[in-house]
């Protein structure tokens, strides 16, 4: 037996036994003569002790060890005199008989401990010791439990985890492919699944009512804002069900994820926001609702006062941002500077200063009474002390940039606090996007989304107009201003599914070779059904309370989507190459 307990386990109950831990060498130092070393497993750290005048062969073996070399040793539980209160074996430790090498260790390239002296890269490069800290291992314990959570809730709901294939073809969530060539099928490729959609749909065909798979998903795309080329759904789908029938379903989902894993009790219903309200007071379709700031539309009380940059713009809208009027002109022309910066895009910022006491200034006094300024700044709810800051330019576009701002402002105020948790369904997106660039419409989810039944005659429509206003039965589940998920009722008629294809300027030909099968399967009883799925990584950093997902997964890849720790991707031999009929184009 290699040990009888681990290094998270003795307690001052245990004194007086004789016991065997095996683990990890986090530290061993001496004083006065006597040898502690900081032993640890995944489960803590236990203090041995060995003492001055034990065996000289075990003071020596103690003394030659170096960090994270793996022993085994065997000793009795005492109780500490100087107990340490932070940790939960502080109050014993283990005078040792024996020490047994079991492996040594070259000396690492960072300390391992609950903080690390490594940077990025190098952690990266040494997954497997970074693995080591316990952050990271409370992270993949949190992953594991909330996966088993998901498991036991839709287990007792009667669904059944059903795997579908990672060689497919390319499917429609409008990402880039990674592809896999066919060695025995020369000049043809696989895809990897963006997600398994259109496998989940045709189970449903198949009769599996209830189908939930915790599912590895490929995606292409640059790696900006925390995202992985693989990354794990929960993806769940469901016939004879209507919208309602889906959030329910998964609003229990969450909750018992909230209340098992952190014993947080979230909001009872969850509270639900049409995508129209979401763009037009939050500027965002994945709104924070964990504090107000809320976008008001300010555009008729503006126009008309001889103020050329309002008057020529569609719309204008105003925050309101409690407590800043106390920000200086130098603090304010920076905030103008930072949404004037690409990634926000807005042309300026207008402010206009509620003072305390009771005065009101503004960069625009030229053009508007102090009347003037009073009512746009009750329209947007100010008070005293609060800074009102105003945009100007297209609708959607200048909505976008308030969101942006007031995320800002939010998080500078302290309104963003992660221990806090704001649930939100955003319902009734609009079916399709159109695309200036391309002219053409694009799903705004995938084109296996049903338009809502009250809408058919406009989707049957040509015109634009008609067409821009349907809305679909789609519901995204938003926590703390990020998308957890999302999904919808799908199409479940093969005209229907044609016609859909037809809207999206996809020829019937494109649409026979790309998704023929699934028109098919409709044309045999398919089931009314829906579904949606949920990022998984991304649930378990936000249960976590930390930012990146990176955390969450045991090998994450880099942004420029490398693992450093196995150096991939990498090159292949040019034999493999001919054997999958493939050359490159890169020069050497
Ligand atoms: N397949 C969709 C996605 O990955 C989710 C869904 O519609 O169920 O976003």
């Amino acid at each position: 037996m290699y040990r009888t307990h681990t290094c998270g386990e003795l307690r001052i109950v245990n004194a007086g036994q004789t016991v065997t831990l095996a683990g990890w060498v986090q530290r061993a130092r001496k004083l006065g003569g006597m040898t502690f070393i900081d032993l640890r497993d995944r489960y803590g750290i236990t203090q041995i002790v060995v003492e001055a005048d034990a065996d000289p062969a075990l003071v020596e073996t103690a003394s030659s060890l170096g960090r994270e070399f793996v022993i085994q040793v065997t000793g009795t539980v005492v109780e500490r005199e100087s107990k340490n209160a932070k940790m939960p074996t502080g109050e014993i430790e283990i005078r040792i008989s024996s020490i047994n090498i079991l492996n040594k260790s070259v000396t690492p390239p960072f300390t391992i401990e609950e903080n690390s002296d490594g940077g990025e890269d190098i952690r990266a490069k040494y997954r497997y010791l970074d693995l080591r800290r316990p952050p990271l291992q409370r992270a993949l314990a949190l992953r594991h439990r909330l996966a088993q959570e998901v498991r036991n809730y839709l287990d007792s709901k009667g669904f059944l985890e059903i795997e579908t294939p990672y060689l497919i073809k390319s499917t429609p969530e409008g990402a880039r492919d990674f592809v896999v060539p066919s060695r025995m099928n020369p000049g043809e490729f696989y895809a990897l699944p963006q997600s398994p959609q259109t496998f989940k749909q045709l189970l449903m065909v198949a009769g599996y009512d209830r189908y939930v798979q915790i599912v590895r998903c490929f995606r292409d795309e640059d790696l900006r804002a925390d995202r992985q080329p693989e990354f794990t759904q929960i993806d769940c789908e469901m016939s004879f069900v209507e919208q309602e029938d889906v959030l329910e379903m998964f609003e229990g989902m969450m909750r018992s994820m909230f209340k098992n894993a952190l014993g947080v009790d979230i909001p009872n219903p969850i509270p639900r926001m049409s995508w129209y309200d979401a763009m037009d007071k939050y500027g965002s379709d994945k709104p924070d609702i964990r504090f107000g700031m809320e976008i008001h539309e300010v555009t008729s009380l503006v126009k008309g006062h001889g103020f050329g940059v309002f008057d020529a713009e569609e719309y204008v809208g105003a925050i309101s941002a409690p407590g800043l009027a106390a920000y200086t002109r130098k603090q304010v022309d920076e905030l103008t500077e930072w949404v004037k910066r690409p990634q926000v895009g807005a042309k300026g910022l207008v402010y206009i200063r509620v003072n305390e006491d009771g005065s009101i200034k503004s960069s625009v006094d030229k053009f508007y009474s102090r009347e003037d300024l009073e009512a746009i700044a009750s329209a947007v709810e100010a008070k005293k002390g609060d800074l009102v800051l105003l945009m100007c330019g297209p609708k959607r576009k200048t909505q976008t940039r308030l969101g942006v701002l007031r995320i800002e402002l939010g998080g500078r105020l302290g309104f963003r606090d992660p221990k806090v948790f704001a649930p939100l369904w955003v319902v009734d997106f609009p079916l399709l996007e159109w695309s200036e660039e391309d002219g053409r419409f694009y799903a705004m989810h995938h084109p296996f989304t049903a338009p809502k039944p009250e809408h058919l005659d406009w989707f049957m429509s040509n015109a634009k107009e008609d067409l821009e206003r349907v809305c679909a039965n789609a519901y995204d589940f938003v926590l703390n201003g990020t998308e957890l998920g999302g999904g919808s009722i799908r199409i479940h008629n093969a005209d229907m599914q044609k016609r859909m294809f037809e809207v999206l300027g996809i020829g019937p030909e494109e649409a026979d070779y790309k998704f023929g099968f699934i028109i098919n399967a409709f044309q045999y009883g398919a089931p009314p059904h829906g579904g949606l799925a949920f990022g998984f990584d991304r649930i378990c950093a936000l249960f976590g309370g930390q930012e990146t997902i990176r955390d969450y997964i045991a090998f994450p890849k880099n942004n420029q989507g490398r693992d450093v720790m196995i150096d991939s991707p990498s090159k292949i031999d040019a034999v493999q190459m001919e054997e999958l009929c493939i050359a490159s184009t890169v020069k050497e």
